[in-house]
């Protein structure tokens, strides 16, 4: 049980380490225009060889290790996870580990239909679904790819049938392309015991051209919705649920970060945005006992200070960093 009872390491700025990201893939089956731009992520992409990428026995490796330095969430994550074969035996690995008490999946929502329920079996306990718009034309013009609505509505409603709710809804807002779909979402969804977050839209990577002007700050985007349902922050006046907003660009909470992210291949990244990560698959595939990985990631975790958003300028703007279809969104 030393695995639960070891204090929490802290960082440089007395942050502990609680969630972990982990990406399983780098690919996906949507090209959103944020995310993966088409162009960037053509048939020539290269993406990630396949002995690259982490096995589930490393993942489950690295995550018992993390459950050692206080992590008790952890969130698979991709590309789209869904993608990765066999995706819910990995799940039925990490569900068991002593400390963790949050299992969780982000995903497109588009193979979830098929999936939801053997990922429940495997002991998942919820699902995060991407979704920016309500009507079709917006939908498919975000995701490149010609998915449609319907299909990840569906999607949802197998999750929740699965046992996999309170399902949370993620809307990434950009200017110019869906700032009219915050509305019908907000409608849509209030009421449902979903939760709907919108998500400003970052700076992530380097590929998407993202610029201040396309980002639709949190404040207008809470304006929008009290402008028809009186909104506190965060919860609707008249009780019909909540809603979440992801304020990195324009309140960025550095401070509270306590999140670490895996790659598909291996890397350890100490903050989103980061452009360099930590080679933890050379650490395994070296032959690391369970100490030495451990010791490894306390290191790499005591000396953590990255405070990207709040230090995010012109020239932080233009740094080469990693994908978010690679770190794991
Ligand atoms: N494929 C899965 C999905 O669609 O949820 C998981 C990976 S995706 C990278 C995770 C989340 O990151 C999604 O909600 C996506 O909309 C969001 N995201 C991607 N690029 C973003 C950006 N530049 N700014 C804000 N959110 C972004």
């Amino acid at each position: 049980m030393r695995a639960v009872t070891a204090p929490p390491s802290v960082d440089a700025l007395q942050r502990p380490v609680h969630d972990l990201r982990i990406s399983v893939t780098d690919r996906c089956n949507f090209r959103c225009v944020y995310c993966m731009p088409r162009d960037a992520f053509g048939p020539d992409h290269a993406f990630l060889p396949r002995d690259e990428i982490l096995t589930f026995e490393e993942i489950t490796r690295l995550v018992r290790a993390f459950v050692t330095l206080g992590v008790r969430k952890v969130r698979l994550t991709g590309g789209e996870p869904l993608i990765r074969r066999d995706l819910d035996r990995l799940v039925g690995m990490l569900s068991p580990i002593p400390g963790i008490e949050d299992l969780s999946l982000t995903t497109n929502g588009s193979l979830l239909t098929d999936r939801a329920e053997a990922l429940a079996v495997a002991g998942l306990h919820r699902v995060t679904v991407s979704l920016d718009a309500l009507d079709d034309p917006t939908f498919t013009r975000m995701n490149d790819a010609r998915f449609p609505v319907a299909r990840v509505l569906e999607g949802i409603l197998a999750a929740e049938t699965a046992g996999l709710g309170p399902v949370k809804i993620n809307m990434v807002v950009k200017r110019g392309w869906n700032e009219a779909a915050v509305l019908p979402m907000a409608r849509f969804f209030r009421g449902t015991g979903r939760v709907l977050r919108f998500i400003e839209y970052m700076d992530v990577g380097s590929t998407n051209g993202w610029r201040l002007d396309d980002v639709v700050p949190a404040s207008e985007i809470l304006a929008t919705i009290s402008a028809e349902f009186p909104a506190r922050r965060y919860r609707y006046a008249d009780g019909m649920g909540e809603i979440g907003i992801i304020a990195s660009v324009s309140q960025p909470f550095c401070g509270d970060c306590v999140r670490a992210r895996i790659s598909a291949d291996g890397k350890l990244y100490t903050c989103l945005f980061a452009v360099a990560g930590h080679d933890l698959r050379a650490l395994i595939r070296s032959g690391a006992s369970d100490e030495a990985m451990e010791v490894a990631l306390r290191r790499i975790w005591l000396a953590r200070d990255d405070r990207y958003s709040e230090e995010r300028s012109a020239q932080t703007v233009q740094l080469t960093k990693v994908e978010m279809s690679y770190i794991g969104g």
